[in-house]
């Protein structure tokens, strides 16, 4: 994966923000150009402007997670999967800004044509479950796998919250990538193929759809941590292994606990509690309903006026639901979990700076995949793509 270079000076507005405090951890933090500060009265307008100067041109993609200031100048929102082919569906927006994080920019690049141009507003908008799988790491993994004489029978699957280059290994390796809507389907198509499954980077998805869906046991699932010699694992456990799980979260759906559950039940009476399967296990255990963002909206949507709900995910979502659905009782499950920091990094100032760039002819913070890279993941994405059912789905 290459992103353009970073230019040449950052401006004290970026600091303000917040940014290049951490430039270890922060990929392409500076940004050219004069952003313009969060207090300008005129963000609104000049945003508009900028959009309606692009015309067709542009297509600015929502993630269900942004905020509102930037959701309203989506063209269209959704989870990544669905927006990197809303992106590809339109050949003739030159043009895609995606209001998102890193890994999802990669995957609109994968999946549009070479003529389109991917932006990412702000490049530190990261995202910390896939940065929890490196691809040294898991080539490294793959070898300790192979020493146990297991690679051999191991399908590796991939979340599609994970870097290209994570994508790109599962295509090569004979994986293939899932979404929380399909997981169960993709894993059944895996483990038609293999013994075992190596499952990247989200181990709270692998081991729910596994257990709950595919009547997996929980001793039958290890978990592989990166920062460990071997991973922590015997070479017995990693034969004896049917789901090897890679250590890694997501830093919201991470932090709801079944505390939350109890306690959420104790003040709401008649309380549904419905979470992300990115919740730990014992989470979605205890809840009424699991599924992705998508199902999470659907079933609020489409539940009789007055239902109570207790909602497991990202905040911004939430509040839009509660707004959107006044006839329902909406809260947020658990009062200490915030925002996705990341995504949150996506603003109006950002979003602005980007779009006045385009029209003055300025391509900025283009996220690009090298080819290879982009060959292999789409073989891993294509595979999902294949299964019954999935080239329809929204
Ligand atoms: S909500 Fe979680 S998985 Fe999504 S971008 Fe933020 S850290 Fe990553």
């Amino acid at each position: 994966m290459t992103t353009t270079p970073a230019p040449t000076r950052t401006p004290l507005s970026l600091f303000v923000l917040g940014q290049g405090s951490d430039p270890r951890s922060e990929r392409g933090v500076e940004c050219p150009g004069d952003l313009p500060p969060a207090s300008d009265p005129a963000l609104v307008e000049r945003a508009r402007r900028a959009k309606a100067a692009l015309g067709e041109r542009v297509f600015v993609l929502g993630h269900h997670y942004q905020r509102d200031e930037v959701i309203q100048f989506a063209d269209v929102t959704g989870d990544s999967f669905k927006l990197a082919r809303e992106a590809a569906a339109r050949p003739e927006a030159e043009y895609i800004v995606f209001c998102g994080v890193h890994f999802m920019a990669e995957s609109a690049d994968i999946l549009t044509s070479a003529a389109q141009k991917v932006v990412l507003p702000d490049l530190a908008a990261g995202c910390s479950m896939a940065d929890m799988a490196r691809l040294a790491q898991v080539e490294d993994c793959w070898d300790v796998l192979a020493d146990a004489g297991v690679a051999d029978v191991t399908v590796p699957v991939t979340y599609m919250n994970s870097s290209a280059d994570i994508k790109a290994f599962c295509g090569r390796e004979g994986g293939v990538v899932c979404t929380s809507s399909n997981a169960k389907k993709v894993l059944e198509w895996a483990f038609a193929r293999g013994e075992k499954v190596l499952f990247l980077p989200d181990q709270h998805l692998g081991r729910n759809t596994a257990v709950l869906e595919m009547g997996i046991g929980l001793d039958e699932c290890v978990l592989y941590d990166p920062h460990q010699v071997n991973g922590g694992l015997s070479v017995e456990k990693l034969r004896a292994a049917k789901m090897i799980l890679w250590k890694g979260h997501c830093s919201v759906h991470g932090r709801f606990t079944p505390e939350a559950v109890t306690d959420v039940r104790t003040r709401v009476p008649g309380v549904k509690v419905i979470v992300h399967p990115e919740c730990q296990h014992e989470v979605v255990l205890m809840a009424d309903e699991v599924g992705s963002t998508e199902f999470i909206i659907k079933a609020v949507e489409s539940a009789p006026p007055g239902t109570r709900w207790a909602v497991g995910t990202e905040l911004n979502l939430v509040q839009r639901l509660a707004k959107a659905h006044p006839e329902q009782e909406i809260t947020f499950l658990e009062q200490h979990v915030c925002y996705c920091s990341t995504m949150n990094r996506i603003d109006l100032p950002h979003l602005v700076w980007a779009l006045e760039n385009l029209v003055d002819g300025h391509v900025v913070n283009q996220v690009t995949v090298d080819a290879d890279t982009e060959h292999h993941a789409l073989v891993a994405l294509q595979r999902m793509l294949d299964l019954p059912g999935e080239t329809t789905k929204d």
